[in-house]
């Protein structure tokens, strides 16, 4: 029989990586508390309906990636293809930011888009998200993106850029979408097949086609600086203003709109030179009208999905580390059959002291079990003679000193050595 291999586009986190995901998710943990942010844990899967409102009709996840499904019961459910919308449906649903209220949360987990798979990029990839609701102004923009800049610093990532842009509101964004229009219109002929089916839908995502026939089109196209309205113009105007107080530095870019449809005002990017095409480690921007377009009237949005697969693969390219090893503190051995419960009652003393203990299972031989030790700070042996004299051989296996310690006393002991 063949064997079954996990689904194309996906992969196992095997315990060699476990460990630096788990240390990417606790600084994230800490990085969130710090900035007020409180955790919140959302279904993987929700109604389709969810994401064609909020995500947009038009766009290539809704259109294409999503992993929907009728389930039993005849509902039409789709597992979550990005974290906003189901952050602010929760809102929403659970009156979070009612009468002028707003909350800031974040959660992490795995996402899934049907993509074609290439190095960073998955069906199955997991998200850091991070929501500041009900907050219209710009402070707030500030305080998500300088979060995620914190993170990646706090990380040790390096050479990231941050890639700025406003893509208006339903006030200005018409206006711009018309001229938009017009200018592609008139280089019909340069386009790919993909940005003409988008000219009718959606001529926005044009500009971020990354085809190089497209890209030049695309580099020639009305400026939407000169569309945006007093009021998104402001608004990025401070979004940029504070920025610049934190000291951060940031690049332009006119033709970054993202793939999702309910951004407005701010967009942005945090792009690595470490990672080739699937350049972005994280990015987000502000999202006014998502909460109305799945039925929850006015909450202003703004928040950012970081990419943990991503992030792992430059921090892996630039050699950052993933704070401390892990390590087995005792390893237990025992030296023939007879011996094995009572190694086996000790290893479990040490671990009710919070010790990481190690214990061979298997029935593997006194030797073996000694290899297994290698890696630990200290072996306890026991044997038929530590037994009668109700005494454990503690061995430093730093220096290799061995000492006879008090059965009784031992926990004591190697608390005293390893703190
Ligand atoms: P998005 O939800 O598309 O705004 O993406 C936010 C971040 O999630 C991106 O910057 C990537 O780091 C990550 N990401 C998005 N799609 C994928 C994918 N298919 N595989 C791996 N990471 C992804």
């Amino acid at each position: 029989m063949t064997s079954i291999t996990a689904p194309r586009g996906t992969r196992d986190i095997l315990p060699g990586e476990s460990w630096k995901w788990e240390y990417i998710i606790n600084t994230a943990s800490q990085t969130m508390k710090d900035f007020g942010f409180s955790e919140i844990h959302l279904p993987i899967f929700e109604h389709t309906e969810l994401f064609s409102r909020g995500v947009g009709e038009t766009t290539d996840i809704v259109e294409k990636e999503m992993y929907t499904f009728t389930d039993m019961g005849g509902r039409s459910i789709t597992l979550r293809p990005e974290a906003t919308a189901g952050v602010m449906r929760a809102a929403i649903e659970n009156k979070l930011c009612v009468q002028g209220a707003s909350a800031k949360l974040w959660n992490w987990g795995p996402m899934f888009r049907y993509e074609r798979p290439q190095k960073g990029r998955y069906r199955q990839f997991y998200q850091i998200d991070a929501e500041c609701l009900g907050i219209a102004g710009p402070y707030a923009d500030v305080e998500v993106i300088s979060l995620s800049i914190e993170l990646f610093r706090r990380l040790g990532l390096k050479n990231l850029e941050v890639v700025i842009n406003s893509v208006g509101c339903e006030k200005c964004r018409p206006v711009y979408r018309e001229k938009l229009l017009k200018y592609f219109e008139a280089h019909k002929d340069e386009l790919c097949e993909t940005c003409l089916a988008r000219m009718g839908r959606n001529p926005l995502r044009i500009l971020d086609c990354k085809k190089e026939s497209c890209g030049h089109v695309a580099d020639g196209a009305p400026d939407i600086y000169d569309s945006l309205c007093d009021e998104c113009r402001e608004h990025f105007a401070e979004v940029r203003a504070g920025l610049e107080r934190l000291g951060f530095t940031y690049t332009l870019n006119k033709r970054l709109v993202r793939g999702l449809d309910y951004y407005t005002k701010t967009a942005y990017e945090i792009l690595s030179g470490d990672l080739g095409a699937q350049n972005a480690v994280a990015g987000g921007g502000r999202y006014d009208n998502l909460a109305s377009a799945i039925g929850g009237g006015k909450i202003p949005g703004v928040g950012f999905a970081c990419g943990v697969d991503r992030v792992m693969l430059v921090m892996e390219e630039q050699g950052c580390t993933f704070g401390k090893v892990p390590e087995i503190s005792v390893y237990v051995a025992a030296l023939d059959d007879n011996s094995r419960g009572v190694a086996q009652i000790l290893t479990h003393e040490l671990r009710m002291n919070n010790i990481t203990a190690g214990f061979d299972t298997a029935g593997k031989s006194f030797k073996s079990q000694m290899k297994n030790a290698s890696a630990c700070k200290f072996a306890c042996i026991i044997g038929p003679d530590e037994i009668a004299n109700n005494v454990v051989a503690v061995k430093n296996l730093g220096d290799g000193s061995q000492v006879n310690v008090e059965r009784s006393e031992v926990v004591k002991y190697i608390q005293g050595k390893i703190q």
